[in-house]
């Protein structure tokens, strides 16, 4: 793959200073979908993979550059898999994460939760070529919320090994070990 521009295609703006943090580590100028004012496609798939894939090849067919689009979420196995692809609609049109934080604690009644977060990136060029990556953190769920930083469900998602949730810890730190780091490590191999 030649390294021009690539387009990150999400208008969630947590996941954007993600996403842009390791993609500065590459040689891409980058650019954002609102650079082009593009809308969000529908995201009507029944799998991440497939979400992460309708996102980029609509910014690909609609640039005409690179893209790169992450779809990803929480995954909690005891509520077999909910909000899942369903992370971003349970926090509302207003994307309320404090109302979606609260929707998942009601719906649980044991103290400790696994759960895990996933990432898959899809790399969207030349309209015809694609490829995904995936990354997963395992950790467990709290209650109630704590920290103010990160997005989403931070406040709530504690990684295995730590004591802190992802709302308390360093972004440096999150940046090194989420699924969204393990996700773009892989680009990375990809693209070196
Ligand atoms: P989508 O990929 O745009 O469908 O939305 C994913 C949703 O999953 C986000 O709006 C967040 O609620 C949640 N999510 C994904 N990754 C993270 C993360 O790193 N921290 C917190 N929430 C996340």
């Amino acid at each position: 793959m030649k390294k021009k521009t690539i387009v990150i295609g999400s208008y969630n703006p947590g996941k954007i200073k993600e996403m842009t943090y390791y993609l500065k580590k590459t040689n891409f100028k980058i650019l954002l979908a609102e650079n082009f004012k593009l809308n969000e496609p529908e995201e009507n798939g029944q799998t991440f993979e497939k979400n992460a894939l309708i996102k980029a090849r609509y910014v690909n067919k609609k640039t005409k550059k690179i893209a790169i689009a992450d779809d990803s979420g929480l995954v909690i196995p005891i509520l077999q898999g909910r909000p899942g692809i369903y992370s971003a609609r349970f926090a509302g049109k207003n994307k309320n994460f404090n109302f979606a934080m609260k929707k998942v604690h009601n719906l649980l009644f044991k103290k400790k939760i696994n759960a895990y977060y996933i990432s898959v990136l899809a790399i969207s060029w030349n309209r015809k070529k694609e490829k995904t990556f995936t990354g997963k953190i395992f950790g467990r769920l709290i209650w109630p919320p704590r920290g103010k930083l990160g997005f989403g469900y931070d406040p709530i998602f504690m990684p295995n090994g730590y004591s802190k949730t992802f709302g308390e810890i360093e972004r440096d730190i999150k940046n090194k070990i989420s699924h969204r780091a393990i996700a773009f490590k892989k680009f990375m191999k990809f693209l070196s």
